[in-house]
């Protein structure tokens, strides 16, 4: 439906690419008024506030790294100067610094779980103390604010090759269900979208050849890979007040990745 989220304002983390890029411009379609957040390549995120303002609402790009705690506090209070408030937390950034187990450095380990795990812990904390000092709008909304993290299958998948990014997202689903717990009697709503294989820049070997492309398949039992948009418009259903009861849940938009399809000719 048009204009689901009109009269509200969504921060969205790493926005000028694949999800976040997909995600800000479905709120924006929406009705909601987005800043894009970015930490490298301002005139992407500058195109994508662009593309967004076209659809009538308000759009900025705000510079930003979410594993630096003064950043994430100096954005939130940007956008509460400048546009009055943050009703939508996407926790999106996200990067991979892909190693085996035992070559695996602790830079390698430890920018993944900064990113990651401790960027949505900070994106989190700072849309946490917005919404309580604000309340409930209720010709805005039913709830005083939606935090979305973005997660991933691996939350549950494990991942070999990948210790510091499944042990990001392991964190991820742990730390969305506590916040949700802790904040929902402030009819605060937090849950999480953990998408299977997207095209996007961060996993471009997995989809790029026809070879990659068969063998990610077999993962798949719904049988295409993901598009950006498949997850942007499951984090606007879940931002909506369609959704006002949803609380705590993770969503997998994963073309059911999750359904162990080695067992579908197993057994
Ligand atoms: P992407 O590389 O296209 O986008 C990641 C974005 O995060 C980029 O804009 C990047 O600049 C930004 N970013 C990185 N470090 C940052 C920081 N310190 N501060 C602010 N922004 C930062 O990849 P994507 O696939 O769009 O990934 C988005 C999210 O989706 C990530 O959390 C990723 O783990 C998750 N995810 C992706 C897939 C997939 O298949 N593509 C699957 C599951 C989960």
């Amino acid at each position: 439906p048009a204009r689901l989220l009109h009269g509200q304002k969504a921060l969205v983390t790493g926005a000028n690419s694949g999800i976040g890029k997909a995600t800000a411009i479905a709120l924006g379609r929406a009705g909601a008024d987005v800043v894009v957040n970015y930490v490298a390549g301002r005139e992407a995120a500058e195109e994508v506030a662009a593309e967004i303002a076209s659809f009538g609402v308000r759009s900025a790009a705000y510079e930003g790294d979410v594993s630096q705690e003064d950043q994430v506090v100096a954005m939130t209070d940007r956008m509460v100067k400048e546009f009055g408030t943050v009703d939508i937390l996407v926790a999106n950034a996200g990067l991979q610094r892909d190693a085996s187990f035992t070559e695996m450095t602790l830079a390698q380990w430890q920018k993944v779980i900064d990113v990651n795990l401790t960027g949505q812990f900070l994106c989190a904390r700072e849309a946490a103390k917005e919404f309580r000092r604000r309340g409930v709008v209720p010709e805005v909304s039913r709830s005083a604010g939606k935090i979305i993290c973005m997660s991933s299958v691996h939350q549950v998948i494990p991942w070999a090759g990948h210790v510091n990014y499944a042990s990001s997202k392991g964190g991820v689903q742990m730390m969305m269900q506590t916040l949700a717990q802790e904040l929902a009697p402030e009819k605060i709503r937090v849950n999480a979208v953990a998408p299977g294989a997207i095209k996007t820049p961060i996993n471009r070997s997995a989809w790029e050849t026809p070879e990659a492309q068969k063998d990610l398949l077999r993962l798949i039992p719904y049988d295409r890979v993901g598009e950006p948009d498949d997850i942007a418009r499951a984090v606007v259903a879940l931002a909506s007040d369609l959704m006002d009861y949803v609380v705590g849940t993770t969503l997998y938009v994963d073309g059911g990745m999750t359904l162990f399809p080695g067992f579908a000719t197993g057994g």
